[in-house]
């Protein structure tokens, strides 16, 4: 996508503050092409899982500075995407303060240990339940907040949502995330459908292993698979590329996807695995 392609527009990026974060990558993206941006993010340990990692306040308002020295507009706004309440209040704050929201990239959501992570017999239920609502329920609830407003404006807009190649197939030990991730496809799909008609593209991208702090905090995948010869024969036996992916690669694509370039695509969910997921 080249510079200035999203000048004019207004863009709420959810899970935007983690350092090494695919939501980081994809405001700052964003930002490039021209665009004001929103960041949204929960930017407070989850109280009922507060071991698994999330942004903090500080990290939040990094990325806010990163923006505004790119020369954009850009305004920090907190809540957790699971509660409707705190939606609605900050894509309201988002709006008042940049204009209306066209551009929606919904990064957040994730899963680990303490959140969904085990086999699904051994599953705790609020831990099945979180995954579902921050990543399916949380997923919608911005969409809805974002893309009534887009059809009340009538000017169409584009919406990507962040799925994973954990939603087309199956990966033992994090099956409340596959079940999540399959049905943030479906509701894409459906979303395209409905909003299709205002001239509103909605489209999920699918990443495969991404070397960010949700898999990898302190290298945690590495020793997981092995350690570092461990790590090397998984790429060698599961990535064709050979590689992990960079929050980078995947922000690039969705940029890609909220772009002009994209205007004809919808509903589409497209993998960004470096080869490890073809489905
Ligand atoms: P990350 O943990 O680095 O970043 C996630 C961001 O979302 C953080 O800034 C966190 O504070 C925020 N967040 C988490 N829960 C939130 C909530 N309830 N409300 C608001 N903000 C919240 O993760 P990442 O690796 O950048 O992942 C981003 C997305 O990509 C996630 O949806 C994840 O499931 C998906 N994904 C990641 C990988 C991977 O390998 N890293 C692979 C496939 C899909």
């Amino acid at each position: 996508m080249t510079d200035g392609q999203l000048t004019g527009r207004v863009a709420l990026v959810t899970g935007a503050a983690r350092p090494r974060g695919i939501g980081r990558a994809t405001a700052l993206a964003l930002a490039r092409a021209g665009a004001d941006v929103a960041c949204l993010d929960i930017a407070r340990p989850y109280e009922s899982a507060p071991d698994h990692g999330v942004a903090t306040s500080d990290e939040l308002d990094q990325v806010v500075d990163e923006i505004t020295a790119l020369g954009r507009r850009a305004v920090a706004v907190r809540a957790d995407i699971a509660i409707g309440d705190e939606v609605d209040a900050a894509v309201q704050l988002a709006t008042e303060t940049l204009g209306i929201i066209t551009v929606v990239a919904n990064v957040a959501g994730g899963s680990g240990p303490g959140f969904g992570m085990g086999p699904l017999i051994a599953l705790p239920e609020a831990e099945f339940r979180h995954v579902l609502d921050v990543n399916v329920v949380g997923t919608w609830l911005v969409s809805r907040a974002c893309a009534s407003r887009m059809v009340a404006a009538g000017e169409g807009g584009r919406i990507c949502n962040v799925s994973s190649q954990a939603g087309k197939r199956a990966f033992a030990m994090i099956g409340a995330y596959c079940a999540a991730k399959a049905a943030v496809i479906l509701l894409t799909q459906t979303m395209a459908l409905e909003l299709g008609p205002s001239g509103i593209s909605v489209n999920a991208v699918c990443p495969g292993t991404v070397d960010t702090d949700l898999i990898n905090p302190n290298g945690l995948f590495e020793q997981l698979v092995g350690g570092a010869a461990g790590l090397k024969a998984f790429i060698a036996r599961e990535i064709p590329l050979g590689r992990l992916q960079s929050a980078e690669e995947i922000a690039a694509t969705i940029a890609w996807l909220l772009s002009p370039d994209a205007a004809a695509i919808t509903g589409e969910a497209i993998n960004v695995s470096a080869g490890q997921t073809m489905v």
